[in-house]
């Protein structure tokens, strides 16, 4: 039987595109020839390597508008950060393209030869990309496994496979091999699924819910495949009385707003020390109702819509009426609509405050003291992100060795650059995408030792 998927705009909800979905023979078949590719791919010159994936980076640079373009029609992102999207997915290309040939073993001293260790391709590798970011996920895990000399076969939320497919195109293009990165669109427990179980793919690379994550890795556990898992988030944004509080307030916004909301970063938790709250919150409910939300094509538009309308029940069954609110402004009629939102008054175990919503929608909790910040920050079975805002460079270093998380910011919300390490701790993943070490995450280490003695054991 075979199944398309109906991409729609989530800000009119139009029907954008209607695409197959790949079959688990097809993924077989997708699978037999990433092998050939990549026997291919991983015997070329590392210079030859490095040069094609530059020309794959400019390919991307040279069609940056309409893959904004795309992004803006199927995922409803803002044409700002779809720019800033499809110029990551460029940037990857290029950062990993200088790794290839940077992509060296060690040689340890032993007696009686030479040991060296080799760092060698894993073969295929699966990248299960979430609709939330389609053409930066779908880079960070491509662009790193390609430059160690895989083939990647990438499976894109049933939502917004379009980015993907024309980056595949443009791979092609650029002079790829054909079958060394391919695009699969399909649903997560059909073609996803199929990809997880194939013997032939030496691992996956999972962005998602933590919920699927979990499955995933189940899954893989079953044949000892490698993953890593890139999961959800309900970061703190940690505001101390000592801090400069018009610039925190100002920035709180967008820490959390940013893409809807629909952000595995997304400072989710404003934790705000007691003696600073009044005049925070004096500040930041007028940021919060000046935010301006709308179409998402528009380039004065700093917040779009909701992904589908299964995300936008979901995101209203956790702001209840009974809740006491802030609220921005947000479009009536079609698309996926929801207003910016910040809930305060709630105690920090409730659904709205301890889950991740994944929409427009924050809370803001009251701390005592450092000890408390600290508690409340770590109070969460989450570990992806969080921000730290004070004047006190004492407190800042204390803060960032106490809050358990994988990326944090001091006076900044910045959390994701390509060039530096990102993951999560606790239930927010396993394993590290970017960064100087992203290449070796898709290599196995081969010990090799060379006797000098002749035939001498
Ligand atoms: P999801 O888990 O529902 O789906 C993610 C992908 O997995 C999709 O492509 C889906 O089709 C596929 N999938 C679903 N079931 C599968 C199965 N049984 N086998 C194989 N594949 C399967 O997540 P989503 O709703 O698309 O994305 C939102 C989630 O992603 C949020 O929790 C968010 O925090 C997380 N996220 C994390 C990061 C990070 O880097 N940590 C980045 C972005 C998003």
């Amino acid at each position: 039987m075979s199944y398309e998927h109906h991409v729609l705009n989530p800000a009119t909800e139009e029907l954008v595109a209607t695409v197959p979905a790949t079959s688990p023979k097809e993924v077989d078949a997708a699978v037999a020839r990433a092998v050939a590719a990549q026997r291919t791919w991983s015997a070329l010159a590392p210079a030859d390597r490095a040069r094609t994936l530059r020309r794959f980076a400019v390919q991307v640079d040279e069609h940056l508008e309409e893959l904004a373009q795309l992004e803006v029609t199927e995922a409803g992102h803002t044409i700002g950060n779809a720019r800033w999207e499809a110029g990551n997915a460029r940037d990857l290309l290029d950062y990993a393209a200088g790794g290839v040939e940077r992509l060296s073993g060690r040689q340890i001293p032993v007696p009686g030869g030479l040991n060296v260790t080799l760092l060698e391709p894993l073969g295929v590798v699966g990248v299960i990309a979430p609709w939330n970011f389609p053409m930066p996920i779908a880079a960070w895990g491509t662009a790193p496994a390609l430059a160690a000399g895989n083939a990647v076969l990438l499976k894109p939320a049933e939502t917004t496979p379009l980015t993907a497919l024309r980056l595949a195109a443009l791979g092609l293009e650029a002079g790829l091999p054909e079958g060394l990165f391919q695009v699969l669109p399909g649903a997560g427990d059909a073609t996803g699924a199929a990809l997880v179980e194939h013997p032939d793919v030496a691992k996956i690379v999972f962005t998602g819910s933590t919920r699927v994550g979990k499955h995933i890795m189940a899954r893989c556990a079953d044949r000892v495949k490698r993953v890593t898992l890139e999961l959800g988030g309900k970061s703190p944004n940690i505001v101390f009385a000592d801090a400069d509080i018009e610039a925190a307030a100002a920035a709180t916004p967008m820490s959390f707003l940013d893409n809807s909301g629909q952000d595995c970063c997304a400072r989710t938790r404003v934790l705000v020390q007691r003696s600073a709250y009044d005049r925070f919150m004096e500040l930041l409910a007028p940021a919060i109702e000046r935010v301006v939300v709308g179409d998402p094509a528009d380039e004065k538009t700093q917040m779009g819509p909701l992904i589908s309308k299964v995300q936008l029940e979901r995101v209203r069954s956790y702001v209840t009426d009974d809740l006491e609110t802030v609220r921005g402004t947000a479009p009536e009629g079609p698309g996926f609509w929801f207003p910016p939102t910040l809930v305060t008054g709630v105690d920090p175990a409730a659904p709205v405050a301890a889950d991740e919503v994944f929409g427009p929608v924050a809370v803001v909790l009251p701390f005592e003291d450092e000890a408390d910040a600290i508690r409340l920050a770590n109070a969460t079975e989450y570990g992806l992100s969080g921000s730290i805002w004070t004047r006190d460079s004492g407190r800042a270093i204390r803060v960032s060795q106490a809050v358990r998380a994988g990326n944090l910011s001091v006076n900044s919300h910045a959390s994701v650059r390509y060039w530096t390490p990102f993951g999560g701790y606790k239930q927010s993943g396993l394993g590290r995408e970017l960064g100087p070490d992203a290449l070796t995450a898709f290599t196995e280490t081969k010990n090799v030792f060379i006797s000098t003695e002749g035939s001498a054991l």
